[in-house]
């Protein structure tokens, strides 16, 4: 008898005991060797939907893996979760280096939990993807927070552009959603663009400022003041109290001079301080405040709207993307068009141009 007959005899005299699921030996293989959680969509579903966090924690490996498998079953994890993945308050935080964004996500997260809430800290780090130092780093981060069993907390995917990045980050959102995580918090290093992208997967967004440092200190681009729906300047506490007081005044008064936001709801300046919690309570309440008012006029379901669009649009072309580069003639032609453009044979457009031309074909 050969070796797969036995196997499936051996299967066949277990009466009365449900057969396994049927799972592709192949995938199995490869997910064991690349140390991804193994088994089928269902097990990933069925997790994330019960909240385990082990899995949902999986589950956001194979989002974040470049292997084609992955991608596969990761594109219907998330399908398959996306119908439950709405009812949460998205909030992005941002800041520079130091100025405390994990010792008030510690103390934030842990008041929001200790309210009944679950809480899911993302982290988007475009220094992560560039060289393995990040700026978000490799510190023990939100230690306490971390043991809560109503707390999630995901460093940021450590390759991949930022577009790819924060893709993946959407993604996961999807993911915290649906397994039952019902405040989403997205941290990001205020110093480039990842603002933006931030900016255009959370309903709120908070910056943290250090009194006494004139913005361009602190690295923080009028931009992104300008997009941001609260203010606090941390480490209001000790010498440093006074400081912040009038840091907040000087900021409230440049945020009069913003045209009125499309949310209708004037962003505001304040204080905090991470390590003594002063101030940390009026966070939530301005949030709170932020989301039925843009829920009664309606701003908050546009916003979502059009980031749904924006994702739409982002998916398009990384899958136009992938479709080109996977593409076996073009792999091919991109070659030889690359040793032309080497050559000084044809321009970098020409040589562009008929490649797209080619796949078009
Ligand atoms: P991050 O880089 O923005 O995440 O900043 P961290 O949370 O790591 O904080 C940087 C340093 O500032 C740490 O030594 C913290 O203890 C300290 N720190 C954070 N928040 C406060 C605060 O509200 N008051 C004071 N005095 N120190 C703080």
């Amino acid at each position: 008898m050969s070796k797969s007959k036995s196997a499936h005899s051996a299967l066949k005299v277990q009466k009365g005991i449900n057969p396994p699921q049927a799972v592709n030996a192949n995938f199995i293989r490869k997910a064991k060797a690349s140390r991804v959680g193994v088994l089928d969509l269902d097990y990933y579903i069925q997790g994330i939907f019960k909240g385990e966090r082990k899995i949902l924690s999986q589950a956001i490996t194979l989002v974040e893996s470049a292997k084609k498998e992955h991608r596969i079953l990761a594109e219907q994890i998330i399908e398959a979760c996306l119908p439950k993945a709405q009812a949460s308050i998205r909030i992005g935080i941002t800041g520079v280096p130091g100025v405390g964004k994990s010792t008030f996500i510690e103390v934030f997260g842990k008041q929001l939990v200790d309210q009944g809430h679950r809480v899911a800290v993302l982290a988007i780090d475009p220094s992560s993807s560039k060289n393995k130092g990040s700026i978000l780093g490799d510190k023990t981060r939100m230690e306490a927070l971390s043991t809560e069993e109503n707390a999630f907390i995901r460093p940021s995917p450590s390759s991949g552009s930022l577009g790819g990045v924060a893709q993946k980050t959407r993604e996961t959102i999807s993911l915290c959603e649906a397994a039952g995580f019902d405040i989403i918090l997205v941290e990001t290093v205020g110093v480039g663009q990842s603002e933006t992208a931030v900016h255009s997967m959370v309903d709120f967004f908070l910056l943290l400022m250090l009194a006494g440092a004139g913005d361009e200190l602190q690295g923080i681009k009028r931009g992104i003041i300008e997009m941001s729906d609260a203010i606090f300047i941390n480490k209001a506490d000790g010498d440093n109290l006074n400081k912040a007081k009038i840091s907040r005044t000087q900021y409230a008064n440049a945020l009069h001079l913003f045209p009125q936001p499309e949310s209708h709801w004037p962003p505001v300046a304040d204080i905090c301080s991470a390590v003594t919690g002063m101030g940390i309570d009026k966070v939530w309440t301005y949030i709170l405040d932020y989301v039925n008012t843009t829920k009664a006029n309606n701003f908050f379901y546009v916003k979502r709207q059009q980031q749904e669009l924006f994702r739409f649009h982002e998916q398009i072309e990384s899958k136009l993307k992938h479709y080109f580069f996977e593409d076996k003639r073009i792999i091919k032609l991109l070659k030889k068009a690359e040793e032309a453009l080497m050559n000084n044979e044809k321009s970098a457009y020409q040589l562009a141009e008929d490649l797209m031309k080619k796949w078009h074909k």
